[in-house]
Parts: C-alpha cells; sequence; structure tokens
C-alpha cells in the first residue's frame, strides 16, 4: 500500500498509515511463527533484562549469546545485589572482549544504585528507570516493556531502521527532530495488549529481513505497510568519520617474571590495564619485536611491540605484576591477545570451552 502521499505524515506522532491494526497483526503473526527464544525473551527479571540491553547496544546476538558473555555474566553476577557488591576490576574483567567499557561501569553503577537507593527492588516506571546511571530512553523503555509487559515504546537502532523505511522518513534519525518523530510513531503503534510482542517483532525484523546493507522486501511482513522505494539508502544519518591510521608503540617489559603494566585513565577504558605506551624517542635502541593491528571506533591501530628484559622505571599510572596476575587483570582485548601470544596465556578457560575470548576490532 503506497503511503507516500500521505498528508499525515507531516504530523509529528501522527502515524502515516490508516491501517495500523492489520500491520500489528501481519507483525504478531510472523513474530509467533520465526521469532527466536531468546533467553532475555524468557525472562521477566528486570535485572537480566537490563544486562540483555545493555550488552546489545553496541554488541551484535551473535557474539553476546554465541560467546556465551549473557551466560558467564548472570553465573558471575546472578542478581542486582551481587554486580553491586563486585570490585570494579572483577566487572570490567567480566565484561573483558565486549569493548565499550562504559557500558560496564554504568551497569555497575546502576545496580549499586537500585540497591542503595530502592532498597534494592528494581523501579517499574519508565522516568525512574530512566533515572538510574547509564539507562536511556530506549533501555527504559525496553526494561518497562520487557520485564514488567507495559505498553511502553522502545526504540533501538533495529527499531528505527524499521520505522524510517516503512514510513519512508527522510529526515535525519540522529537529530533530535528526525528521532522525536520516530518515537511518536513508535508509541503511537504500540498496543495496549501484547507490547512485549510487538517491540520484539520490530527488533527482530530489523535484525533479520530489514536489515542495514540488505532489505529482504520480498519476504518481508509488512511489505504491504511499507512506502520505502529505497530501503538501503534509510536510515537517513550523518556521514560517518573516515577511518584513520596510527601507530602506537608499546613496551613489553618483563623481568624476573613480572611484567609492567599501565593503567589507563581515559574515559573509554579507564581502570583498565595495557601494555605501557611509549614515544618512539623514548625507546632509544629498543627495536620492535612484533606488531599487530586492531580497530577502535574510528582509528585503525598499528601496535608495535618492544620486548625488553631490562630494568625499567615505573611511571605514574604503571606497576609490576607477576605474569601469573595476568588473567584476573582487566585488560583491552589487543592487549590480551598480544600477551597472550607472547606468553601462552589463556585468560578464561570457560571462553575456550564455548568459543569464547575476546573479539577483534572492539578494543
Ligand atoms: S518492505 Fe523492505 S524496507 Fe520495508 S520494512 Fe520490509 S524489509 Fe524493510
Amino acid at each position: 500500500m503506497p503511503q507516500a502521499d500521505n498528508p499525515d505524515r507531516k504530523v509529528p506522532g501522527k502515524l502515516p498509515t490508516d491501517d495500523p491494526e492489520g500491520l500489528r497483526a501481519a507483525l504478531h503473526r510472523w513474530f509467533a511463527e520465526v521469532g527466536k527464544d531468546y533467553p532475555w525473551r524468557r525472562t521477566r527479571d528486570p535485572y537480566e533484562v537490563l544486562v540483555s540491553e545493555v550488552m546489545l547496544q553496541q554488541t551484535q546476538v551473535a557474539t553476546v549469546l554465541g560467546r556465551g558473555y549473557y551466560r558467564r555474566w548472570l553465573e558471575r553476577f546472578p542478581d542486582l545485589a551481587a554486580l553491586a557488591a563486585a570490585p570494579e576490576e572483577e566487572v570490567l574483567r567480566a565484561w573483558e572482549g565486549l569493548g565499550y567499557y562504559s557500558r560496564a561501569r554504568n551497569l555497575h553503577a546502576a545496580a549499586k544504585a537500585v540497591v542503595a537507593g530502592h532498597g534494592g527492588e528494581f523501579p517499574r516506571e519508565v522516568e525512574r528507570i530512566a533515572a538510574l546511571p547509564g539507562v536511556g530512553r530506549y533501555t527504559a523503555g525496553a526494561v518497562a516493556c520487557f520485564a514488567f509487559g507495559q505498553a511502553v515504546a522502545t526504540v533501538d537502532a533495529n527499531i528505527a531502521r524499521v520505522l524510517a523505511r516503512l514510513f519512508d522518513h527522510r529526515e535525519r534519525v540522529d537529530t533530535a527532530k528526525g528521532a522525536e518523530r520516530l518515537w511518536g510513531w513508535a508509541a503511537e503503534l504500540v498496543p495496549g495488549r501484547g507490547a512485549r510482542e510487538w517491540n520484539s517483532a520490530l527488533m527482530e525484523l530489523g535484525q533479520t529481513l530489514c536489515r542495514a546493507k540488505a532489505a529482504a522486501c520480498d519476504l518481508c511482513p509488512a511489505a504491504a505497510w511499507c512506502a520505502c522505494a529505497d530501503p538501503l539508502a534509510l536510515p537517513m544519518k550523518k556521514p560517518r568519520p573516515k577511518v584513520t591510521e596510527v601507530d602506537e608503540h608499546v613496551l613489553v617489559a618483563v623481568r624476573g617474571g613480572r611484567i609492567l603494566l599501565q593503567q589507563e585513565t581515559g574515559r573509554r577504558r579507564r581502570g583498565l590495564w595495557k601494555l605501557p605506551a611509549r614515544a618512539p624517542a623514548q625507546l632509544g635502541d629498543l627495536a620492535p619485536t612484533g606488531r599487530r593491528r586492531y580497530s577502535i571506533t574510528r582509528y585503525r591501530v598499528t601496535m608495535h611491540l618492544y620486548q625488553t628484559g631490562e630494568a625499567q622505571a615505573a611511571g605514574p599510572d604503571e606497576r609490576w605484576f607477576d605474569l601469573a596476575e595476568l588473567p584476573g587483570l582487566p585488560m583491552p582485548s589487543p592487549y590480551r591477545r598480544a600477551v597472550e601470544a607472547l606468553f601462552s596465556l589463556r585468560a578464561d578457560p570457560s571462553a575456550d570451552a564455548h568459543g569464547g575470548g575476546p573479539q577483534p576490532g572492539v578494543g
């Protein structure tokens, strides 16, 4: 059904379709047939839903589930109280390989806030959930809907893409105005009953058929309601910044079974331990003994390794550790892979058993 000329498209929040019931019914039927049975779709525990939503923000289902991150996290921190009581170093270590460590710190802070500010009882209202550290509008809506069954909208990247295409939304979705229109449509569409299935169906459609780089419109249950002629052109966003190549020079100083490490102080990886960075001029006559490459955000990094057994003065953020302590320390994946390759260490035996280990390219 062509919707492109519908005059209601000009009104924020007002649906550009005169048949929302038909659209809902078609998606409900499709989801009942093909919807995946993820563990976070089975649980009604708000903590477990929150963990899944935060992990899935920048990480794919295949990694979160297939590599065992979700299961291992819940084994290690089975509830809010366990997470709130854990030391930050242990929390960061458990997150290792997922990257974007602020997510782990925020989860930790949210658990502490629920324990300290809500008597350990997870708040049910969207506004109170959204007030927890690091919990935004999307995550609050997802917890309210998936854990508490409330009829509230939630717009993640998948739902944003589906709605933008469905209603041929030719406005940038990373602007306040463009996003607000999506949220308005999402709120109009969410049914009074069956919101959990509806939001899950929209997400599933974005994950499986209406994907960023491919749209299987022939198989799509929403095709009859879709106004989009050029799916891959939507959603409209600010162009991504270009990838920048950078070099980093790191010391692998090992002496008497001990290794020198540097603690990160930057926002992104604060608290994690890595091989100490040095300016080339500080390395004197040392020659590189190895090289590794990894990506982080828009940077493509070449890490040059300089091995030495000579005495080294530890900098202000640096400490010597026994090599045996390495598996217990939180460490960004590129450095973990480098030290594992050098010293034949395996950080987490359970990660091996499930095909796990750090994920390439997430820092
Ligand atoms: S018809 Fe195509 S573009 Fe439209 S929602 Fe379905 S998969 Fe996406």
